[in-house]
């Protein structure tokens, strides 16, 4: 049970990503601001060789910028980071499924289970630290321990680059001496009702019994008592912080041909497909919404059994709902698609229960050739129509 919960932070993310992009900035201090950088924007990021100079992230540019005028300033390249922490944690669902995003750079793995395939939890953890380091040179500090507030508390020990464990029998002797703001959920108001009262460590808050504790801060000082004693047992939980992706469209006039409509679904549901196999989901709820000039709005789903990302089958879905539900008899405002009740995408959907393969195959061409050439280098025959 001890030690099976990592929590892994990459290191200053978003500058780590600019050295990596532009090799000539590794090794010197670069300070990634909001998109604009006007000095009324704050820093998002430091590099380490900024924070030698003080620089650290929600900083006025301004202050910055006087600390450290030679930084290299550059603006937040959000759609690139982005892409590099899907990549992150494909590497992390190469050891287990069970992983919680935290943010673009941080995530808590479980890897109860996962031993017998790979090795020890300490073995997975230098493992993925050092797939981390070979396909990107990015490093990222790892903490392992036997829950979530030990494991982020051991993954900030010994930041940047860091590997640090705690065991059951270190949990006293490695918290005690810690100050009480290292504790999850400890803001500036608890932190200064507890010194008000002479405690400043995790040792000393360790002397005030539970109802005193309660008295004090309420719920938050049962929760304090015992993450304070290294008990936690919040779970790593597995949820997509994409709970749908889905597409709408205002029409600039009403529509009431229903090949333009459903030209339009088509289009839609291409567009939402190929965000989900982007995004490396597939979902199994398809949803629809429709309003009409009256503004009156109907929403319908439905639920299939093996998830999908597919055009045609969120198109096909879509379409039934619509139909089904006698949704196309008056001129329609707005349309949209989308699909919901996501789960990462795995190689079991692979055609268990129909043969996809081909036309997996033909539109993971369309993606190819529309990432090369454009969103219009490709149309469907029954999206020829919007291109005229
Ligand atoms: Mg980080």
């Amino acid at each position: 049970m001890a030690l099976n919960i990592m929590h892994v932070d990459m290191d200053a993310f978003y500058a780590a990503v600019e050295q990596m992009d532009k090799p000539e900035l590794k090794g010197k201090p670069v300070i990634v601001g909001g998109v604009s950088l006007s000095n009324r924007g704050v820093v998002s990021t430091a590099s380490y060789e900024a924070r030698k100079y003080g620089v650290h992230s929600a900083m006025p540019i301004v202050e910055a910028k006087r600390l450290c005028p030679d930084a290299v300033f550059l603006p937040g390249r959000h759609e690139r980071y982005s892409e590099v922490s899907r990549q992150i944690f494909e590497i992390f669902y190469q050891y287990t499924p069970l992983v919680e995003q935290i943010s673009i750079d941080e995530a808590f793995l479980d890897l109860t289970g996962c031993s017998r395939l790979f090795g020890d939890s300490i073995q997975i953890g230098r493992r993925i630290k050092e797939d981390i380091y070979n396909k990107f040179g990015l490093t990222a500090s790892i903490g392992l321990a036997r829950n979530k507030f030990l494991a982020k508390l051991a993954s900030d020990m010994e930041k940047p680059d860091g590997f640090f464990v705690i065991e059951d029998k270190d949990i006293d002797r490695i918290l005690e001496p810690l100050d009480v703001n290292k504790i999850w959920g400890v803001g500036k108001k608890t932190a200064e009702i507890l010194r008000s009262r002479g405690i400043d460590t995790i040792g000393r808050l360790k002397t005030l019994p539970l109802e005193e504790l309660e008295n004090l801060l309420g719920k938050n000082g049962i929760r304090l008592y015992y993450l304070s004693r290294g008990i936690d047992n919040r779970k790593v939980e597995v949820d997509n912080p994409v709970k749908s992706i889905s597409h709408e469209e205002t029409f600039a006039e009403n529509i009431s041909d229903k090949n333009a409509i459903l030209s339009s679904l088509l289009r839609m549901s291409s567009k939402v497909s190929r965000r989900l196999r982007k995004a490396g989901l597939i979902g199994n709820t398809i949803d629809v919404k429709i309003r009409y000039g009256d503004f009156t709005t109907y929403t319908r789903s439905i639920s299939i059994a093996v998830g999908t990302n597919n055009t045609d089958v969120i198109y096909q879905k879509a379409i039934y709902l619509l139909e089904k539900n006698k949704l196309l008899n008056q001129p329609v405002r707005l349309l949209g698609v989308g699909v919901s009740n996501l789960s990462p995408e795995g190689p079991e959907q692979l055609s268990l229960f129909e043969n996809n393969q081909k036309t997996d195959d033909l539109t993971k061409t369309i993606d190819f050739i529309r990432d090369k050439f454009g969103e219009t280098s490709l149309i469907r025959a029954r999206n020829l129509d919007d291109f005229k």
